[in-house]
Protein backbone atom coordinates (compact mmCIF):
# COMPACT_ATOMS: atom_id res chain seq x y z
CA UNK A 1 0.00 0.00 0.00
CA UNK A 2 1.46 3.65 -1.02
CA UNK A 3 2.25 5.44 1.94
CA UNK A 4 0.12 8.56 2.34
CA UNK A 5 3.27 10.45 4.05
CA UNK A 6 6.47 8.33 3.04
CA UNK A 7 8.72 10.79 5.06
CA UNK A 8 10.22 10.32 8.91
CA UNK A 9 12.53 13.48 10.11
CA UNK A 10 12.65 11.87 14.10
CA UNK A 11 14.62 8.44 14.11
CA UNK A 12 16.89 7.15 16.64
CA UNK A 13 19.25 4.30 16.38
CA UNK A 14 22.14 2.32 18.13
CA UNK A 15 24.08 5.31 18.21
CA UNK A 16 21.43 6.71 21.34
CA UNK A 17 18.70 5.00 22.72
CA UNK A 18 17.21 3.67 19.22
CA UNK A 19 17.15 -0.37 18.92
CA UNK A 20 17.63 -0.85 15.07
CA UNK A 21 21.06 0.07 13.86
CA UNK A 22 21.09 3.34 10.86
CA UNK A 23 21.55 0.65 8.34
CA UNK A 24 18.75 -1.67 9.27
CA UNK A 25 16.50 1.57 9.63
CA UNK A 26 17.38 3.04 6.20
CA UNK A 27 16.77 -0.40 4.73
CA UNK A 28 13.39 -0.86 5.94
CA UNK A 29 12.98 2.54 5.24
CA UNK A 30 13.79 2.52 1.38
CA UNK A 31 11.79 -1.15 1.53
CA UNK A 32 8.67 0.42 2.42
CA UNK A 33 8.75 3.28 0.11
CA UNK A 34 9.79 6.08 1.95
CA UNK A 35 10.82 9.04 0.32
CA UNK A 36 12.61 11.00 2.93
CA UNK A 37 14.23 9.96 6.43
CA UNK A 38 16.30 12.20 8.80
CA UNK A 39 18.17 10.68 11.43
CA UNK A 40 17.68 12.75 14.63
CA UNK A 41 20.32 11.29 17.37
CA UNK A 42 19.55 12.28 20.88
CA UNK A 43 22.49 15.10 22.40
CA UNK A 44 21.55 15.97 25.77
CA UNK A 45 23.94 17.26 29.09
CA UNK A 46 26.60 14.41 29.21
CA UNK A 47 26.21 14.74 32.87
CA UNK A 48 22.66 13.02 32.96
CA UNK A 49 22.50 11.22 29.30
CA UNK A 50 22.45 6.99 29.26
CA UNK A 51 19.96 8.01 26.18
CA UNK A 52 22.41 10.87 24.33
CA UNK A 53 24.92 10.28 21.51
CA UNK A 54 28.49 9.84 22.63
CA UNK A 55 31.10 12.64 21.76
CA UNK A 56 33.03 10.06 19.90
CA UNK A 57 29.72 8.38 18.72
CA UNK A 58 28.74 11.72 17.45
CA UNK A 59 31.68 11.61 14.90
CA UNK A 60 31.25 7.80 13.35
CA UNK A 61 27.49 8.43 13.53
CA UNK A 62 27.98 11.73 10.91
CA UNK A 63 30.59 9.32 8.73
CA UNK A 64 27.88 6.34 8.67
CA UNK A 65 24.99 8.99 7.60
CA UNK A 66 27.21 10.27 5.03
CA UNK A 67 27.58 6.76 3.76
CA UNK A 68 24.37 5.82 3.62
CA UNK A 69 23.56 9.28 1.82
CA UNK A 70 25.39 8.15 -0.92
CA UNK A 71 24.55 4.56 -1.25
CA UNK A 72 20.42 5.59 -1.11
CA UNK A 73 20.74 8.92 -3.35
CA UNK A 74 18.15 8.81 -6.26
CA UNK A 75 15.82 6.42 -4.46
CA UNK A 76 15.25 8.55 -0.14
CA UNK A 77 17.08 11.08 0.64
CA UNK A 78 18.33 10.88 4.05
CA UNK A 79 19.59 13.84 6.30
CA UNK A 80 21.85 13.95 9.50
CA UNK A 81 20.40 15.34 11.91
CA UNK A 82 19.88 15.27 15.92
CA UNK A 83 17.33 15.91 18.59
CA UNK A 84 18.77 18.45 20.84
CA UNK A 85 17.53 18.64 24.33
CA UNK A 86 16.99 21.89 25.47
CA UNK A 87 20.07 21.25 28.13
CA UNK A 88 22.49 19.62 25.56
CA UNK A 89 25.79 21.28 25.52
CA UNK A 90 26.79 20.30 22.12
CA UNK A 91 27.75 21.87 19.18
CA UNK A 92 24.78 21.87 16.92
CA UNK A 93 26.88 22.71 13.75
CA UNK A 94 27.05 20.19 10.82
CA UNK A 95 23.60 18.79 11.23
CA UNK A 96 20.91 19.26 8.19
CA UNK A 97 17.82 18.95 10.65
CA UNK A 98 18.08 20.23 14.14
CA UNK A 99 15.16 18.77 16.77
CA UNK A 100 14.95 20.90 19.47
CA UNK A 101 12.95 19.08 22.16
CA UNK A 102 12.06 19.67 26.28
CA UNK A 103 12.38 16.55 28.19
CA UNK A 104 13.39 17.55 32.03
CA UNK A 105 13.60 19.57 34.48
CA UNK A 106 16.81 21.05 35.79
CA UNK A 107 17.43 22.00 39.27
CA UNK A 108 21.10 22.61 39.67
CA UNK A 109 23.13 19.60 38.34
CA UNK A 110 19.96 17.42 38.69
CA UNK A 111 17.58 16.01 35.84
CA UNK A 112 14.59 15.03 36.35
CA UNK A 113 12.94 13.59 33.06
CA UNK A 114 9.24 13.92 32.57
CA UNK A 115 8.71 10.36 30.55
CA UNK A 116 9.75 8.01 33.15
CA UNK A 117 6.87 7.89 35.65
CA UNK A 118 3.67 9.87 37.16
CA UNK A 119 5.58 10.33 40.57
CA UNK A 120 8.27 11.99 39.14
CA UNK A 121 6.05 14.73 38.12
CA UNK A 122 4.03 15.24 41.62
CA UNK A 123 7.70 14.83 42.86
CA UNK A 124 8.50 17.83 40.48
CA UNK A 125 5.70 20.12 41.58
CA UNK A 126 5.78 19.38 44.92
CA UNK A 127 9.68 20.79 44.63
CA UNK A 128 9.56 23.67 42.60
CA UNK A 129 5.79 24.77 42.32
CA UNK A 130 4.32 24.17 46.07
CA UNK A 131 2.45 21.43 43.93
CA UNK A 132 0.37 23.09 41.94
CA UNK A 133 1.16 20.90 38.89
CA UNK A 134 -0.70 23.99 36.80
CA UNK A 135 2.45 25.61 37.83
CA UNK A 136 4.63 22.79 36.97
CA UNK A 137 3.02 22.70 33.60
CA UNK A 138 4.12 26.60 32.93
CA UNK A 139 7.50 25.70 34.08
CA UNK A 140 7.30 23.46 31.29
CA UNK A 141 6.38 25.61 28.92
CA UNK A 142 9.02 28.37 29.80
CA UNK A 143 11.68 26.18 29.00
CA UNK A 144 9.75 25.47 25.72
CA UNK A 145 9.58 29.23 25.04
CA UNK A 146 13.09 29.37 25.77
CA UNK A 147 13.96 27.51 22.61
CA UNK A 148 14.50 30.26 20.48
CA UNK A 149 17.20 32.03 23.29
CA UNK A 150 19.18 28.67 23.78
CA UNK A 151 19.55 27.81 19.49
CA UNK A 152 19.56 30.11 16.74
CA UNK A 153 18.40 27.74 14.28
CA UNK A 154 15.69 24.95 15.05
CA UNK A 155 13.82 23.50 12.16
CA UNK A 156 11.79 21.80 14.42
CA UNK A 157 10.08 21.26 17.82
CA UNK A 158 9.41 18.08 19.05
CA UNK A 159 6.49 16.81 21.31
CA UNK A 160 5.55 20.25 22.31
CA UNK A 161 3.65 18.96 25.29
CA UNK A 162 5.48 16.46 26.37
CA UNK A 163 4.86 17.04 30.08
CA UNK A 164 1.09 15.51 28.99
CA UNK A 165 3.13 11.77 28.37
CA UNK A 166 0.97 10.45 31.63
CA UNK A 167 -2.27 12.24 31.73
CA UNK A 168 -4.61 9.81 29.97
CA UNK A 169 -8.22 10.94 32.03
CA UNK A 170 -6.45 13.94 33.71
CA UNK A 171 -3.96 11.92 35.60
CA UNK A 172 -1.72 14.76 35.98
CA UNK A 173 -4.10 17.77 35.07
CA UNK A 174 -7.04 19.18 33.06
CA UNK A 175 -6.01 20.09 29.54
CA UNK A 176 -9.06 22.71 29.29
CA UNK A 177 -8.11 24.59 32.16
CA UNK A 178 -7.55 28.23 31.74
CA UNK A 179 -4.38 27.95 33.76
CA UNK A 180 -3.05 25.08 31.21
CA UNK A 181 -4.14 26.56 28.15
CA UNK A 182 -2.50 30.43 28.74
CA UNK A 183 0.71 28.35 29.83
CA UNK A 184 0.96 26.42 25.85
CA UNK A 185 -0.42 29.73 24.18
CA UNK A 186 2.25 32.12 25.70
CA UNK A 187 5.13 29.24 24.45
CA UNK A 188 3.75 29.13 20.93
CA UNK A 189 4.08 33.01 21.02
CA UNK A 190 7.32 32.74 22.14
CA UNK A 191 8.17 30.18 19.43
CA UNK A 192 6.75 31.93 16.18
CA UNK A 193 9.50 34.02 15.61
CA UNK A 194 11.59 31.10 15.33
CA UNK A 195 10.02 29.84 11.79
CA UNK A 196 9.82 26.28 12.85
CA UNK A 197 7.92 23.12 11.77
CA UNK A 198 5.71 21.59 14.76
CA UNK A 199 5.95 18.03 14.94
CA UNK A 200 2.68 15.91 15.09
CA UNK A 201 4.56 13.43 17.44
CA UNK A 202 2.51 10.14 16.24
CA UNK A 203 4.59 7.64 19.04
CA UNK A 204 2.27 8.17 22.18
CA UNK A 205 -0.35 7.03 19.81
CA UNK A 206 0.64 3.73 18.95
CA UNK A 207 2.75 2.80 22.18
CA UNK A 208 -0.93 3.55 23.45
CA UNK A 209 0.03 5.61 26.08
CA UNK A 210 -2.39 8.65 24.84
CA UNK A 211 -5.33 8.46 22.72
CA UNK A 212 -3.88 11.02 20.62
CA UNK A 213 -0.64 12.98 19.21
CA UNK A 214 2.06 15.55 20.54
CA UNK A 215 0.55 17.50 20.81
CA UNK A 216 -2.46 17.29 22.06
CA UNK A 217 -5.68 18.37 19.05
CA UNK A 218 -6.47 21.10 21.22
CA UNK A 219 -2.73 22.54 20.21
CA UNK A 220 -2.53 21.75 16.92
CA UNK A 221 -5.52 24.05 16.69
CA UNK A 222 -3.49 26.82 18.44
CA UNK A 223 -0.67 26.21 16.12
CA UNK A 224 -2.98 26.09 12.44
CA UNK A 225 -4.88 29.71 13.93
CA UNK A 226 -0.79 31.30 13.90
CA UNK A 227 -0.52 30.24 11.16
CA UNK A 228 2.16 27.63 12.07
CA UNK A 229 3.49 25.00 10.04
CA UNK A 230 3.76 21.13 10.81
CA UNK A 231 5.21 17.44 9.92
CA UNK A 232 4.86 14.45 10.79
CA UNK A 233 7.01 11.58 12.88
CA UNK A 234 7.02 8.59 14.27
CA UNK A 235 10.16 9.09 17.13
CA UNK A 236 11.20 5.79 15.54
CA UNK A 237 13.44 3.78 17.96
CA UNK A 238 13.26 1.03 15.64
CA UNK A 239 12.24 -0.41 11.99
CA UNK A 240 8.61 -1.10 12.61
CA UNK A 241 8.14 2.12 13.95
CA UNK A 242 8.64 3.88 10.35
CA UNK A 243 5.19 5.42 8.86
CA UNK A 244 3.02 3.66 11.54
CA UNK A 245 -0.21 5.29 12.79
CA UNK A 246 0.45 7.99 10.03
CA UNK A 247 -2.94 7.65 9.02
CA UNK A 248 -4.96 9.05 12.31
CA UNK A 249 -2.68 12.09 12.15
CA UNK A 250 -3.30 12.72 8.45
CA UNK A 251 -6.62 12.80 8.92
CA UNK A 252 -6.97 15.28 11.95
CA UNK A 253 -4.76 17.55 10.62
CA UNK A 254 -6.87 18.28 7.99
CA UNK A 255 -9.53 18.00 9.40
CA UNK A 256 -8.63 21.06 11.77
CA UNK A 257 -7.31 22.34 8.19
CA UNK A 258 -3.66 22.36 7.62
CA UNK A 259 -3.36 21.66 3.95
CA UNK A 260 0.32 20.60 4.39
CA UNK A 261 2.80 19.28 5.57
CA UNK A 262 6.83 19.77 5.82
CA UNK A 263 9.16 17.35 4.53
CA UNK A 264 13.28 18.58 4.92
CA UNK A 265 15.54 18.30 1.98
CA UNK A 266 19.52 18.66 1.22
CA UNK A 267 18.01 22.41 -0.73
CA UNK A 268 15.76 23.23 2.65
CA UNK A 269 12.18 22.43 3.93
CA UNK A 270 9.24 22.05 1.48
CA UNK A 271 5.63 21.88 1.71
CA UNK A 272 3.79 19.10 -0.03
CA UNK A 273 -0.01 18.46 -0.21
CA UNK A 274 -1.35 16.10 2.54
ZN1 LIG B 1 12.34 13.51 22.39
ZN1 LIG C 1 13.07 11.35 19.88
Amino acid sequence: MELRFPYNYHTHSTYCDGHDSLETMAAAACEMGMKGLGFTGHLYDRRAAYWSMSEEGVLQYKKDIAALKEQYRGRMEILCGCEADLWTTDDLSGYELVIASVHCFKEGDTFTMVDQKPQDLFDLADRLAGGDMYQLARLFYEMEASIPQKFKKVDIIGHLDYLTKFNKANALLDETDPRYIRAYNDALDALMPLDSVFEVNVSSFYRKRLDRFYPSDAILRAIFERGGRITITGDCHETSNLCLAYDPAIDLVKSIGFKSAVIFTENGPKEVGI
